[in-house]
């Protein structure tokens, strides 16, 4: 049922490897190609009504993923933060998921905890803190980490709540966030039984950064009356228009509040990694947790998340639970940081990627998409299009200022549409907080070239002249 003999499997491996390769080809289309018929009848081969020769299953899937999908890795998806992976992270995904390491315990896997425990390191050490101190867990992705954070603000300043639950919480806690952060933030106070009411929306200026005057006006208001601060989260890069919040005079705030610091920057932490642009996100060190995305920034497939901490102690408290059959190591175990407790290689693939490259060559990379970025904002400003917000990140959003209803959202689905119906570029409309709207580009994967940004904008003029 679950092997093949050698000649099968290798000439599975290789048809895998070609429908790969055919995966690189930026002649592909955009979005879904398959009919509705042909998606029904591609999914119910699936079923396993009958079993079926592993060349046909491989072909069916192979063909949903070319057909059933957006290409997040064309070099003209300027869509949602998906990374195109680098072909180092498929490689090796591909031989770590042979080996299946399992990492809930060090002693079960040692060589792939460790180069995760290094890799933790190395990211906290990249944003600003001491490598002795700098731990934390890989995740699904910044939900999960967002989660995680959570839990470990309310066990930090909440001790009692480890034995006590909820009942034990002191005063009211509450969490901050701008307008603009992520709503994961938000969903995890709920789950984390804070609930809606425990979570303060601070509003933002008019470049979608938290507004901190109104983040110490809330924090007072709510001391005032006898809650507790709890977590304060200043996000680096937005989804939507990549501000980044004032960090260190929100970190003078939280301190004062006795809050936990979490620094969302799922993607704009990307800065941090290139010398000359880290001075955007300085004040981040002073962050006790920080989610950052491999997915997002570094060309690692989906699933790989970072909650980075220098309160490693923290998650513990939140955590840690005895099981009398894991074997004990001396160091906090991996089981015993986060959710998930089998675990899986999620290090390795990233590992290899920075091996392969060197971290002057991903800061090469990530230089070359933040320059790409910055063509993109500099010909869409020549064609007539109005920038909403700066940002030192490869996102813009845009209106189009030569209309009247050139900020409306019909009108700016009408030129995403037809974008991605040209092969041009795969962009979408991003509705702010405040009820406005732009059309979103951004720039995450490593093949994409000029040419590509270029296509994009002239796609667009056409569109709007037709449109006239
Ligand atoms: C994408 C994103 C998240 C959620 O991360 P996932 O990896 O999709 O779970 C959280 N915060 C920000 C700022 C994001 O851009």
């Amino acid at each position: 049922m679950h092997d093949f003999d050698e000649a099968t499997r290798s000439a599975l491996w290789a048809r895998a490897a070609s429908h790969v390769e055919g995966s690189f080809s930026a002649a592909r289309a955009l979005g879904t190609t398959l009919g509705k018929g042909e998606l029904d009848a591609l999914v119910a081969a699936l079923d396993g009504e009958h079993a079926s020769d592993p060349a046909v299953v491989l072909e069916h899937v192979a063909r949903g993923l070319a057909g059933g999908q957006v290409q997040v890795a064309h070099p003209r998806y300027f869509g949602l933060l998906s990374a195109a992976p680098s072909s180092m992270a498929l490689v090796v995904s591909m031989l770590a998921e042979a080996f299946d390491p399992q990492l809930a315990t060090r002693r079960h896997a040692p060589f792939a905890v460790d180069v995760e425990e290094r890799l933790l390191s190395s990211f906290g050490e990249r944003f600003g803190w001491p490598r002795a101190s700098s731990s934390g867990l890989f995740t699904g992705g910044g939900a999960e980490a967002t989660l995680v954070a959570t839990a470990a603000a309310i066990a930090h300043v909440h001790p009692a709540v480890r034995k006590g639950g909820l009942r034990a919480l002191s005063g009211d806690p509450m969490v901050y966030v701008s307008a603009e952060g992520h709503p994961t933030v938000a969903r995890a106070a709920r789950i984390s039984g804070l609930g809606a009411r425990g979570v303060r929306v601070i509003p933002v200026d008019e470049q979608k950064r938290m507004r901190v005057p109104a983040l110490r006006d809330a924090i007072g208001r709510d001391q005032s009356r006898g809650a507790r601060p709890t977590l304060v989260v200043a996000t680096v890069g937005t989804t939507s228009s990549g501000a980044i919040d004032p960090l260190r005079e929100i970190a003078d705030v939280a301190e004062r509040a006795g809050a936990w610091l979490h620094v969302d920057a799922a993607w704009g932490g990307l800065l941090a990694l290139v010398p000359e642009q880290r001075h955007h996100v300085d004040g981040i060190e002073r962050a006790h947790s920080i989610t950052f995305d491999p997915h997002k920034a570094l060309g690692i497939p989906l699933g790989t998340g970072m909650l980075l901490t220098r309160r490693p102690e923290a998650l513990a408290a939140a955590f840690h639970e005895r099981a009398g059959y894991m074997p004990k190591g001396k160091a906090l175990e991996p089981y015993a940081r986060g959710i998930a407790w089998s675990r899986r290689p999620a290090g390795l693939p990233l590992a290899a990627v920075i091996a392969t490259a060197g971290w002057e060559g991903i800061a090469t990379t990530l230089r070359r998409e933040i320059a790409l970025g910055e063509r993109l904002g500099a010909e869409l400003t020549r064609a007539g299009f109005g920038l909403r917000h700066t940002t030192p990140l490869p996102v813009v959003a845009f209106t189009d200022p030569t209309r009247e209803d050139g900020a409306g959202g019909a009108y700016l689905e009408g030129l995403a549409r037809a974008a991605i119906a040209d092969g041009a570029g795969w962009i979408s409309v991003t509705r702010f907080a405040d009820g406005s709207r732009a059309l979103r580009a951004c720039i995450t994967n490593h093949r994409s070239r000029e040419a590509d940004v270029d296509a994009l904008v002239t796609s667009l003029v056409k569109a709007r002249d037709r449109s006239a």
